[in-house]
């Protein structure tokens, strides 16, 4: 299957002088201007907007014709996206804005000049400016790749920042996915930011944790710092902080997500599976503080590096229905609540690690749901409508498909092994049901 990739690769326009500076500033407050313009109209019909409103901006507004296109394309997202998470009575407040150039109205080289040799060309309504950008190391092995052919050039957003200006130029590449055989499953939690496992041959192989307390460390040094600031009064120096706080988290979380990626590719082309985080927020599980801790965690942003990273080796994501995933067990479908670290289950007597359990879950749900490298004989249908999540506690011996329950206190990763649980037909079943 073939997928396109898209990076943002960011870099810091250097010196600009004081010509190109007013022509950027001049700019943004013009397209800024547009942009709420196509806002006030409500639309997000490109078409419409084009026709009843293209030759107006081009009246009004002194911004060439591409640039007045992409600034109906900006405000027609971020109307969209405003009617998706609406709160009541809310209103659309477009506080900031980057300038979106496209390929008809931005050029990009290397060059042999002292200063930098990146250096990008923009045509701004009537006057072209060119700009010496300087990239972090990574950022420059990416550009260079993309000039030798490997990506190709889409958008540059010019952004501005505390004052200063950044190129985040969007490039692209195709990547073939391979077929999958083996499929990573991956939570995200509080404790472990991520623990992965691997089902190989639908068995469960030896998982591995990311603790994220470092993290978790740089999120409450800021939170405190942020505080502090707050008591006196300084909603600059709040805003500066946030960014630098992001950064670090962020640099926390590339390198995560380049050791899950590393995890995954341990084994024969492997897929990865992840929990669809969407509506998290309106969950009520949690209780109010447990909330704020628990979304002061960027699981998103970690599951999209982990995306795009894994995507560029040529490894699927996939997303699977987040439910019941930690309650559980991964060996019998038996659903319980989960008590502290530890998963027991109540039916079945499986004693796990709580996060590892619902790894493997979550890596079964899409092996179930993909049909990918499945050895077990499908159950006959009667048998799967009837295998439904049951939350009280049982007493059997025995799992529902014969086989023997395990003793307490074992080791876990062994007991799996002892107890010769080779099929999971039951638990497919249950996987593959619509109450999940
Ligand atoms: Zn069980």
């Amino acid at each position: 299957m073939l997928k396109d990739v898209q990076l943002t690769v960011i870099g810091k326009v250097f010196k600009p002088n004081r010509r190109k500076v007013l022509a950027l500033n001049r700019c943004l407050e013009e397209y800024h201007r547009l942009v709420k313009w196509y806002l006030s109209l409500n639309s997000t019909s490109k078409n419409w907007l084009h026709r009843e409103a293209y030759e107006k901006a081009r009246a009004r507004f002194n911004l060439s014709s591409a640039l007045i296109q992409t600034a109906r394309d900006k405000a027609v997202e971020a109307l969209k996206s405003f009617r998706e998470t609406r709160r009541k009575r809310s209103q659309l407040n477009l506080r900031r804005v980057s300038i979106r150039f496209d390929g008809r109205c931005y050029s990009f080289s290397q060059t042999t000049n002292a200063l930098t040799p990146w250096w990008l060309t923009l045509t701004l309504n009537n006057e072209r400016i060119s700009l010496p950008i300087v990239y972090g190391e990574k950022q420059e092995e990416l550009i260079r790749s993309a000039l030798a052919g490997e990506y190709a050039f889409r958008t540059v957003e010019m952004v501005k920042r505390s004052g200063a200006w950044y190129a985040h130029i969007v490039i692209k590449r195709t990547v073939e996915l391979k077929e999958p055989e083996t499929v990573v499953g991956l939570d995200m939690g509080e404790v472990n930011l991520v623990t992965a496992v691997a089902l190989v041959d639908g068995r469960p192989s030896k998982g591995r944790f990311w603790r994220g307390s470092e993290t978790k460390r740089v999120r409450g040094l800021y939170n405190h710092i942020r505080r502090r600031l707050g008591e006196k009064r300084l909603p600059g120096k709040i805003r500066e902080l946030g960014a630098r706080e992001r950064r670090r988290v962020n640099q926390q979380l590339h390198i995560i997500a380049n050791e899950v990626v590393a995890y995954a590719r341990q084994f024969p082309a492997p897929a990865i599976a992840m929990e669809d985080l969407n509506g998290l927020k309106e969950d009520m599980r949690f209780s109010r503080r447990m909330n704020r801790r628990v979304h002061s965690m960027p699981y998103r942003r970690l599951q999209k590096y982990i995306e795009y990273k894994a995507n560029l080796e040529g490894i699927d994501v996939r997303y699977v229905e987040r439910a019941y995933t930690s309650m559980t067990c991964h060996r019998c479908g038996h659903v319980a609540r989960a008590d502290g670290r530890e998963f027991r289950c109540p039916e079945c007597g499986l004693e796990y690690d709580r996060d590892l359990n619902a790894a493997i879950n979550i890596a079964r749900r899409l092996k179930r749901s993909a049909g990918w490298g499945s050895r077990d004989t499908p159950e006959p249908a009667d048998e799967a409508a009837g295998a439904k999540p049951r939350t009280n506690a049982g007493t059997s011996a025995t799992l529902p498909n014969g086989s023997p329950a395990l003793k307490g206190g074992e080791d876990v990763t062994e007991c799996y092994e002892n107890a010769g649980v080779q099929k999971y037909s039951y638990l497919q079943a249950l996987l593959g049901s619509d109450d999940l």
